[in-house]
């Protein structure tokens, strides 16, 4: 057994670890650095904790740790990189679950010893635990289910969801109270189960109101939860660790939504609320045939174009991440390069399917940091640039973002690349993106369609080259 000293020096450490970790994390360069400062850091913690805060009933811990780990493993080496934000939220969806869970095996603990105002703030404790760990859970699973296409992405607007919200959260509040009385006396099972279904229900309702393009506001605002989730678990269990742990996780995901709600010009609040992203968008928007031609492009006329431009832009969107095309895109920009002309890379803070996704892409292929900028950093520039390409990306590209206030993205900044002298878009079809509205730039006279698989058009491409 661990002295309690080398447990509370180990949590400082682990602490310290994770705060770096957070800090590697910020940042391209230092991302893999940061993610060793979390992995040693979690290392640490798993066995100080197992030493020395665990005193019985290792057989149990044993099996968890090696079915849990198990599925870990599999889950990791298994999941596509178009499947990440998926695994992403159903991860905090465990959290939400094990919140619950620690909740209600505290609550029937045969063994706690808390008497009088103790007791009373351990089983507040319990409830916000169990209150914000099943909002986690059913919320996160919603947003799995959205994110992997299960659910459809346009929310649901129910009549009165103001009120139908505010009614639940009341009521939640209403038994929580009622469970801490009940619980003072010996009682509070009953108020306490009602309040968790409650709680369930107002996840449920909270991301299905939600409409598709907001979903970025979406997961990193359950990130936020499961981080507050794992914190009240730290409380109920007495584990300084879980706490600050937790609360670093909540505090960095509510920052990272408030960075996507900028990256979105919306207001938390109105996300929150529900109601955006209705799909469909104005008539005209809706129907293509009213916007004019399009004009589609090979691969040979699009090398050609390229080896003519000195300034190329690519933009990158989750159609890059579902061909899996960006070492060909590398190899493309190597070659350009090689002929003197200026490429850069142009991303979107909500492009792809979670925060950061193309980033990761493109370090994957070991595009060079320098070259790739954020959408605040270079859209004043597209005026210079001659050709823009544009990667399965849709509506990161979409002026009516800027034009049709009725669209589901409407006052959402995108990246302007219509300014340039041309802007070839790469994509399978004329669907429409995840907001599920028709986008003009593919009608412009100076956008060019290069239809297919991004992949194998841009083998094409490189060959052509
Ligand atoms: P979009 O989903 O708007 O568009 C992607 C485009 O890629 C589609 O129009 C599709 O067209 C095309 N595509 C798909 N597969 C391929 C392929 N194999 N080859 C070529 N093209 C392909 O993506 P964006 O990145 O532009 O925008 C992101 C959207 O996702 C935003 O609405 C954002 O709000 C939302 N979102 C973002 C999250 C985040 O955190 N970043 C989280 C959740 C949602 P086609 O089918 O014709 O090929």
């Amino acid at each position: 057994m661990m002295s309690e000293g080398i447990v509370t020096v180990s949590y400082i450490i682990a602490t310290i670890l994770f705060i770096l970790a957070l800090g590697g994390l910020s940042n391209q360069e230092t991302a893999r650095r940061g993610n060793w400062y979390g992995i040693i850091g979690m290392g640490i913690a798993l066995v100080a904790t197992i030493v020395g805060v665990v005193e019985r009933h290792y057989e149990i811990l044993l099996v968890a740790l090696v079915l849990g780990g198990a599925i870990g493993v599999l889950l990791a080496r298994r999941v596509q990189m178009t499947q990440m934000p998926e695994l992403v939220a159903i991860l905090h969806s465990l959290v939400g679950l094990a919140a619950v869970a620690v909740g209600f095996a505290s609550f029937m603990d045969p063994d706690k010893h808390y008497i009088g105002v103790e007791l009373t703030i351990h089983n507040i404790e319990i409830y916000l635990g169990i209150l914000i760990g099943a909002v986690t859970f059913s919320g996160s699973v919603i947003a799995f289910g959205k994110l992997s296409g299960r659910i459809g992405g346009k929310p649901l607007t129910l009549p009165a969801r103001h009120w139908l919200n505010l009614g639940l959260l009341l009521a939640a509040i209403w038994f929580g109270r009622e469970f801490v009385l009940q619980a003072a006396a010996g009682g509070g099972m009953e108020p306490l189960v009602i309040m968790t279904v409650i709680a369930l229900l107002f996840g449920m309702h909270m991301v299905l109101a939600i409409g598709g393009a907001d979903m970025p506001v979406v997961v990193s605002m359950l990130n936020s939860y499961s981080g507050w989730a794992a914190s009240a678990t730290g409380f109920m269990l007495g584990n300084d660790l879980l706490i600050v742990t937790g609360a670093l996780v909540g505090s960095s995901g509510a920052i990272l939504s408030y960075i996507m709600c900028r990256a979105m010009n919306r207001k938390f609040f109105s996300v929150i609320a529900g109601g955006f992203g209705t799909g469909g968008g104005t008539s005209v928007s809706a129907d293509g045939e009213e916007q004019g031609e399009i004009v589609a492009i090979d691969a040979q006329e699009t090398a050609a174009l390229l080896a003519d431009a000195k300034e190329v832009m690519i933009i990158p969107g989750y159609g890059m991440a579902v061909a899996q095309a960006q070492h060909t895109v590398f190899e493309i920009t190597k070659a350009l390069r090689a002929k003197k002309i200026n490429v850069r890379f142009g991303i979107h803070p909500v492009a792809g399917r979670m925060p950061g996704h193309m980033n990761v892409l493109l370090a994957e292929a070991r595009v060079p940091y320098d070259i790739v900028f954020e959408m605040d950093e270079i859209n004043e520039d597209f005026p210079d640039v001659d050709v823009s390409v544009v990667i399965g990306a849709n509506d990161i590209v979409n002026p009516s973002a800027l034009t049709d206030p009725n669209s589901p993205i409407a006052g959402m900044p995108v990246l302007e690349c219509w300014k340039g002298r041309t802007s070839i878009v790469l994509k399978r079809s004329m669907a429409t993106g995840y907001a599920g509205v028709q986008n003009p730039l593919f009608f412009k006279e100076n956008t060019r369609m290069l239809f297919g698989d991004a992949k194998e058009t841009l083998d094409e491409v490189l060959k052509a080259l």
